[in-house]
């Protein structure tokens, strides 16, 4: 499975977690909910906020903007196709 496949199953993972959990909070207790959203949140961040260029290692949600001449390196939701560093099509694995 290449990175952007694993991006693309734990946005689903995230979608469909969090709609269960919705779902079920009318049969289980809501303020139990509410604190397994985050949970579910803070752990599908932490893993593809972890996935990295195989050529690299640089973090494929890790995107640069230059301002001025100045670089500024910031997180974004969106993986592109090639690696920003090294330009290693993520595609491929
Ligand atoms: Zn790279």
């Amino acid at each position: 499975m290449n990175v952007k496949n694993k991006l693309r199953m734990a946005t689903v993972i995230w979608f469909v977690g969090g709609l269960l959990l919705i779902v079920s909070a009318f049969q289980i207790n809501p303020w139990l909910v509410g604190p397994l959203i985050i949970v579910l949140l803070v752990i599908v961040n932490i893993f593809s906020h972890r996935l990295k260029c195989s050529n690299c290692g640089t973090s494929v949600l890790l995107a640069r903007f230059d301002v001025f001449g100045r670089e500024i390196w910031f997180w974004s939701s969106k993986m592109p196709d090639r690696c920003r560093k090294c330009g290693y099509d993520l595609r491929k694995g």
